[in-house]
């Protein structure tokens, strides 16, 4: 069976809870496409001398409810459709969480494991010389995601600053702090997501302390919640990233995987578990399985395998339609990825209005205002999901489809 593309897996939600709330084909049409969409093409010189040409894009998806923001992807399989479903995402879940923009996401087409860290660097700034007429803090904010940790950030804002001959940090999320980014933003979507399976597993009368664990992709956000989750009692029983799975019934020392990864890029080589293989991963008999890595990896031909009573996304669009209707009809909870993983979203949103002032909050402040705002945003999901009887991802489409469709009607877009 043909894998479902994020795209694809994205039109079908919308479709659905299009229908439910009876929203007219004019408003499906402009939400189906992008407002705009910017393919660049740029060569940069190798370390060997050669020059080779690499593909990026940045799309701008909607903008009825703010300047578009979202995070740039760069990773070998980078396309456009996957861009726009992801950018389409944005739209949804910055109306979602109160954030006052719309959706945009980029991608750059290039497997960061095999650059040096010259040639990245080179590739980033080229990238951004590129998109840099449709970026600002009044048009489209670009953010980190996937291959974009606080590093490369810091190379795109002086990029950018450098191409606009003044200091704009609010262009930009994700920045190291000493560039205008927001303390805590490195570690603000694992950490929201932390805070909002502990808001469900508090609405249950349960506790993170002794639940198990299985987390798919170990990086900014994988790392961070399960390092999170096993300090405060937690099993983490399996971990995976794309070199690998791993399995250790006894519970994985997070930190010196983390620090493993860290120093090898990858988990490859690690002996803190069995090595186990994608399939066994997801059939991993665990309380909570987090997929924190890329789109589409619970899907039909996998998800029966699955034993988890709960799947928290960390990721954007690791469950397929199908595989979601599998899972809810066998009483597994799903709580879905934008609002398990809006965190970096929201402390994006807190680095724009640090810089718009100028005026910085302690780390203690962010995480107190991060919590808050995630509390909020899983509360009011929970409400509509009970009072409509409806799935918590169908609730949280419907609360931010509403606030989207009611400024496209405002600014007499239909
Ligand atoms: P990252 O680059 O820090 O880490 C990605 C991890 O996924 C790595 O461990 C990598 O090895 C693993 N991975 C990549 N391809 C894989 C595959 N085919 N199979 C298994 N593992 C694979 O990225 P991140 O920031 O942690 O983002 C992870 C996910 O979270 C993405 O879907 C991203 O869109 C989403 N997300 C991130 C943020 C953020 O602020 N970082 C915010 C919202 C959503």
């Amino acid at each position: 069976m043909a894998k479902k593309t994020a795209y694809e897996t994205a039109m079908e939600q919308l479709d659905l809870v299009g229908k439910r709330m009876g929203l007219s084909e004019t408003v499906i049409e402009q939400l189906r496409e992008p407002e705009r969409s910017l393919k660049v093409r740029f060569p940069v010189r190798m370390d060997d001398g050669k020059v080779k040409t690499f593909t990026g894009y940045r799309v701008q998806h909607n903008s009825a409810l703010g300047p578009t923001k979202g995070g740039t992807r760069i990773h070998p399989e980078e396309s456009y459709q996957d861009v726009v479903a992801l950018s389409f995402w944005m739209t949804i879940k910055n109306a979602l969480a109160g954030i006052p923009a719309g959706g945009a996401k980029g991608g750059i087409v290039a497997d960061t494991l095999k650059l040096s860290d010259s040639e990245l660097e080179r590739v980033c700034r080229k990238y951004v010389r590129e998109i840099r007429l449709v970026m600002g803090t009044r048009k489209d904010i670009p953010g980190p995601d996937i291959g974009t940790p606080q590093k490369i950030m810091g190379w795109f804002i002086d990029e950018y600053e450098q191409c606009l001959g003044e200091h704009e940090p609010g262009a930009l999320a994700g920045k190291p702090p000493l560039l205008g980014g927001s303390l805590a933003r490195n570690k603000a979507t694992g950490t929201g997501l932390v805070y909002v399976l502990e808001r469900y597993l508090g609405l249950q009368g349960e506790k993170v302390e002794g639940k198990t664990v299985a987390v798919q992709g170990f990086g900014n956000l994988g790392g961070t919640a399960a390092q999170i989750l096993e300090g405060k009692g937690a099993k983490v029983i399996g971990i995976a990233d794309v070199s690998g799975a791993w399995y250790n019934p006894a519970g994985m020392n997070v930190r010196d995987g983390r620090e493993y990864a860290a120093q090898n890029k990858v988990l490859s080589g690690w002996a803190g578990g069995d090595v186990i293989s994608m399939e066994e991963f997801f059939a991993l008999d665990c309380d909570v399985l987090i997929p924190a890595a890329i789109q589409s990896q619970i899907r039909g031909d996998n998800v029966e395998q699955v034993k988890a009573k709960i799947v928290i996304e960390g990721a954007n669009g690791p469950t397929t339609p199908e595989a979601e209707e599998y899972l809810l009809g066998h009483g597994v909870v799903l709580i879905p990825d934008i609002v398990a993983n809006v965190g970096g979203a929201v402390t994006s949103y807190f680095e724009m209005v640090q810089d718009l002032y100028m005026y910085f909050w302690s780390e203690a402040e962010v995480l107190e205002r991060l919590q808050k705002h995630m509390v909020g945003v899983f509360d009011g999901v929970w409400q509509v999901a009970q009072e409509k009887g409806v799935p918590l991802r169908i609730a949280a489409w419907m609360i931010a489809l509403d606030k989207i469709v009611q400024a496209m009607e405002m600014r007499g877009r239909f």
